[in-house]
């Protein structure tokens, strides 16, 4: 007994709370089992290294700042043909981000340009990948209030560091001249060094206007560009189609008993 809590006290010394906690369960498995020194002391430490595995996933979980946790594997690809399924799985092992290529989902609102970034990121995240995702205006907010206080320098980190960095919804509002400046400085110091994740419901033909100078939007597509996947997204909005299966505003129920009448839709 005595020397089990020295055994414990010395996993603690050294790092392995989660072996001291399971030695004596791990124990008496093992003279149940009737296991092998090896075997006993590999699944004392399968357990440790299981809870650091879960640990860390969780951290990077929370630090991703994912809005929601949307998986590929949620997806209905049947309700959007234009959409190659093939090369969404092909995304799912991150052999893009392992090249440092860069994704862009390009499409109107609903279509799943989110669902897909978000779920490519969890998949990121549970192959042991740092991500970090924002929204455009939020990016710009937090970008400029660093600029005015100083705190620049500091700020970037955030951005450099992830394995991937996803900005969400580019192109709902129009940047202001410094804001489109700073965009550029993030994307030349994201080329080449990690994969970014952009979606966007305008092409890049409007990005001159959306950065309030095309110069400087063909300098920032120069580099997005440069190796990168775009999915084009045409097709019906999802959350139109979970609207209408909810019998809301488009399809008012006939009048019973009109057996013949004729859906006219909004009234
Ligand atoms: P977008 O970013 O293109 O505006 P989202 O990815 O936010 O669209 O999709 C809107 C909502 O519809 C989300 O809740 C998303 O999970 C869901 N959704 C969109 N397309 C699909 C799809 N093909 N299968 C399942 N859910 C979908
Ligand atoms: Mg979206």
């Amino acid at each position: 007994m005595v020397e089990t809590e020295h055994a414990i006290d010395l996993l603690e010394q050294l790092g392995l709370p989660s072996s001291a906690v399971s030695l004596e369960s791990c124990l008496n498995d093992a003279s149940r089992q009737d296991s092998t020194y090896l075997g006993f002391l590999t699944s004392l430490l399968e357990s440790e290294q299981q809870v650091r595995q879960q640990r860390s996933l969780e951290t990077r979980l929370k630090l991703s700042r994912l809005p929601q946790k949307k998986r590929i594997d949620g997806f209905d690809f049947d309700f959007q043909p234009s959409i190659d399924e093939r090369q969404i799985r092909e995304f799912s092992t991150l052999a893009f981000a392992s090249r440092g290529e860069n994704l862009i989902f390009l499409g109107p609102p609903g279509v799943g340009k989110s669902h897909l970034g978000i779920g490519i990121c969890m998949e990121a995240i549970h192959k042991g990948m740092t991500v970090y995702f924002t929204s455009m205006d939020r990016l710009m907010a937090d970008l400029s209030k660093a600029d005015r206080e100083g705190r620049l320098e500091r700020r970037w980190k955030v951005y450099r560091r992830p394995d991937i960095l996803m900005v969400d919804e580019i192109g709902y509002s129009r940047l202001r001249p410094e804001a489109g400046n700073l965009f550029f400085q993030l994307v030349c110091m994201r080329y080449e060094q990690g994969s970014m994740i952009l979606t966007s419901n305008k092409g890049f033909g409007d990005w001159g206007d959306l950065l309030g100078d095309t110069a400087l939007a063909t300098a920032v597509l120069d580099r997005l560009l440069h190796h990168v996947h775009v999915v084009n997204i045409r097709g019906d909005s999802y959350r139109m189609k979970e609207r209408k299966k909810a019998g809301g505003l488009f399809t008012p129920a006939p009048p019973l008993g009109s057996g013949n009448a004729v859906q006219t839709g909004q009234k």
